[in-house]
């Protein structure tokens, strides 16, 4: 995010923060719309190699509104859903219910009664039983992929692992249980065989992983005599949460990713498959930040320093769920001596912090304002009303101007399901 100090105060697309708070309040998740777009179509652009077809489906579960389905929509992205939730959402923003991918290791029975009336497009079985339920309920032919575990290992917090051998999610190629599945679907009323799907883990920032993954599945296809239209590659991409993160070189990556997959088709004399993939934080993540105000300064003389904010892990979890670092800086800058501070949360919990040991200014007060960088992936979509906290509201900024795409919650609607 273009996010800059102008006469000493941070502001987005000429936006002066400052005001961007007066008038939508804190906390407030604030997105580059502008980038938003750009970051679609840089994988595009990426995946635009003549003789490949290829589809790019968004992970709604990294932040989903009708505003940014809209947005998708126009850029040419698809989406996937792992939830009736996240299906309605995309409905309601308008997204083709053919182009709408239907994830999840554990859908339940009237999820996939509704993905089929809605007409979704495709779904990504992930279990055995799976197959016998999807089958059971359609009444027309439903395209699938299965979900396969290649059991490569990758680089990243084990919470965000996904493509090992030992995880709830997918089938083992190595074991067997992939070949029964494909031989079940096969064997299926009204499930068409499409091909594979696989998703290695979140965060990544190496393309080895991404040419393992192929070579093991690839091999195996061989080796089985399996054939396959679609193969869908997943998400996972890596993000710059802060200087020590390093991104994933997109561009770099799949020109090296389909220049090894055009290698492997004609060794194994295969078809090219249509390639699927799934980005969802790097899409979002660095083009949004949350706009907080501070209160309460606590000085613990030679310990520490708490600058408290008026939000916390109920819009900002992933520092609490896995550690996770981040950039915050000072909407105001001031010259002059800083010291190591603690970010912390306004909710009930030790662990309530955004960041530790980041320098701020020795004389930040109250009522001033602090800005968390890259927090357009996995916040909003993991808020809660914890301590009956209200999710803060959402703007999208462009060249046009800002616009708000999710109101904050009001408190009326903290207890409208509650029965009085
Ligand atoms: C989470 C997930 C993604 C997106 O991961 P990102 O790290 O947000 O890119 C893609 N595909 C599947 C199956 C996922 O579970």
């Amino acid at each position: 995010m273009m996010i800059e100090y102008v006469d000493n105060e941070l502001q987005i697309k000429g936006h002066p923060l400052s005001e961007v708070a007066d008038k939508y309040g804190t906390p407030l998740f604030i997105y580059d719309e502008d980038e938003i777009r750009e970051n679609c179509r840089r994988y595009h652009h990426a995946l635009q190699k003549d003789e490949i077809g290829y589809s790019i489906s968004y992970a709604s579960k990294a932040f989903t509104s009708i505003q940014l389905v809209r947005l998708l929509r126009e850029e040419n992205m698809k989406m996937d859903v792992v939830s009736a939730g996240e299906l309605y959402t995309a409905l309601a923003g308008g997204m083709p219910a053919e182009d709408i991918h239907f994830h999840g290791n554990n859908k339940t029975r009237e999820e996939i009664e509704y993905a089929l009336s809605a007409g979704v497009g495709l779904f990504v079985v992930d279990a055995l039983d799976e197959v016998a339920l999807i089958d059971d309920i359609a009444q027309h032919p439903v395209q699938v992929l299965l979900r396969v575990n290649p059991g490569v290992d990758v680089d990243t917090h084990s919470y965000i692992q996904t493509g090992q051998a030992d995880s709830k999610f997918g089938l083992s190629i190595s074991n067997g249980s992939a070949l029964e599945a494909i031989k079940e679907i096969k064997h299926s009323r009204n499930l068409e065989f499409k091909g594979l799907h696989y998703h290695l883990g979140s965060q990544l920032t190496e393309i080895q992983p991404f040419i393992d993954a192929m070579e093991m599945v690839l091999r195996w296809l061989k080796e089985t005599d399996i054939q396959i239209e679609v193969l869908n590659m997943g998400g996972g991409y890596g993000i710059k949460y802060t200087e020590k993160d390093d991104r994933f070189p997109i561009e770099e990556a799949f020109e090296e990713i389909i220049n090894k997959l055009k290698n492997l088709c004609r060794q194994y004399s295969m078809a090219l498959p249509h390639i699927m993939i799934e980005p969802g934080r790097s899409i979002v993540a660095e083009a949004g930040a949350t706009l907080y105000e501070t209160g309460v300064v606590k000085e613990i003389p030679g310990v520490s320093r708490y600058v408290s904010i008026d939000g916390g892990m109920s819009d900002h979890l992933r520092t609490a769920l896995y550690g996770a670092e981040y950039t915050v800086l000072p909407v105001k800058k001031e010259e002059g001596k800083e010291i190591r501070s603690h970010i912390v949360g306004k909710l009930c919990e030790s662990g309530d912090v955004i960041s530790k040991d980041i320098a701020l200014p020795e004389n930040i007060t109250r009522g001033d304002l602090l800005v968390v960088k890259s927090t357009g992936a996995y916040h909003y979509s993991m808020a809660s009303n914890y301590n009956q906290m209200r999710k803060p509201a959402v703007v999208f900024i462009s060249d046009e101007g800002i616009r708000e795409i999710i109101k904050r919650q009001a408190l009326a609607q903290l207890i409208e399901n509650d029965v009085t």
